[in-house]
């Protein structure tokens, strides 16, 4: 595996950066996770549009040009050979001192990971998630926005803890006013009498990537989605569920806080819909 660090490339066991970062000290930086399917990286426009608009909202330049990194994305996953795989594109704030201050720090680091990802089993998409809702909400949007991709994820870690103590492997956090927001690392959607409904921006939310695919996809596909509001009691009488996101693409949800989706198993449109979803990562996008 070859690391690129801010131009060069390093062998996995070299890939390092200084302990005075500000990545490390503070979780001071931004990073997106993308697909490539196929040799072809996927949406890798709309990772970067999310990338700018996330350093921007932490005043973090980047030490590239958008087309630069554009081209040392594709170049790392060139040299690393990945048929289907998955990118971590990171910038930290850089070397600083052991005070907060971002102004004083050097060496913004532009890191850049290819490697497989499996975030679920592969028998998950056929039988579903089991999942609670944390009592842990969402990060305030006025104080740490979740539409920003930051390394800081800590809010959504202590969601995943809950969910694990209780024997699931996935929690759906709710916002402040007690709205449904996202699950700890995807978005979520929900199915009732044919309509989708998935949590709108102002919910708290990070505006995934797969989740405007499959708003998208669904859309051609003639059913309705609204970008609207949703309460545990809606989560409890949906018809199905589904989680979104880049490294879990589509997958079904039958279960939240031990109360059945629907009947219980993946539902049709879901199905469909991962059916649609993997046809599309099949087609398009950068060639690499
Ligand atoms: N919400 C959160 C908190 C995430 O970290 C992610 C990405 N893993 C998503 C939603 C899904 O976004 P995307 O589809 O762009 O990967």
């Amino acid at each position: 595996m070859k690391v690129y660090i801010n131009g060069a490339y390093y062998n996995k066991d070299n890939a390092k950066i200084s302990v005075f970062d500000h990545g490390l000290l503070y979780g001071d930086g931004v990073f997106e996770g993308i697909r490539i399917y196929n040799r072809r990286i996927f949406r890798l426009e709309q990772h970067m549009n999310r990338l700018w608009e996330s350093a921007r909202t932490i005043a973090l330049p980047i030490g590239l040009s958008r087309k630069k990194l554009t081209q040392a994305t594709i170049e790392t996953a060139r040299v690393n050979k990945i048929v289907d795989g998955y990118i971590r594109l990171i910038v930290t704030r850089g070397t600083g001192t052991l005070g907060l201050n971002p102004f004083l720090c050097r060496n913004s680091q532009i890191i850049i990971i290819v490697d497989k990802i499996r975030l679920y089993d592969k028998e998950l998409y056929q039988k579903g998630l089991s999942v609670i809702t944390a009592s842990t909400p969402r990060n305030l949007n006025e104080a740490l926005s979740p539409r920003m991709k930051s390394l800081n994820y800590l809010n959504n870690i202590l969601a995943k803890i809950e969910a694990i103590n209780t024997g699931c492997i996935e929690a759906i956090m709710l916002n402040q006013q007690g709205y449904v927001a996202e699950a700890t690392g995807d978005n979520i959607f929900v199915v009732k009498g044919g309509t989708l409904t998935t949590p709108s921006k102002e919910m708290g939310i990070l505006e995934g990537i797969t989740r405007n695919v499959v708003i998208e996809l669904a859309r051609n596909q003639g059913y309705c989605v609204i970008e609207g509001v949703l309460t545990r009691h809606d989560l409890y009488n949906a018809d199905e569920c589904f989680l979104t996101g880049t490294a879990a693409e589509v997958i079904p949800v039958i279960k939240i806080d031990k109360r059945k989706v629907g009947k219980g198993v993946p539902g049709k449109i879901t199905r469909k819909l991962m059916c649609a979803f993997k046809e599309i990562t099949r087609r398009e996008d950068t060639e690499i």
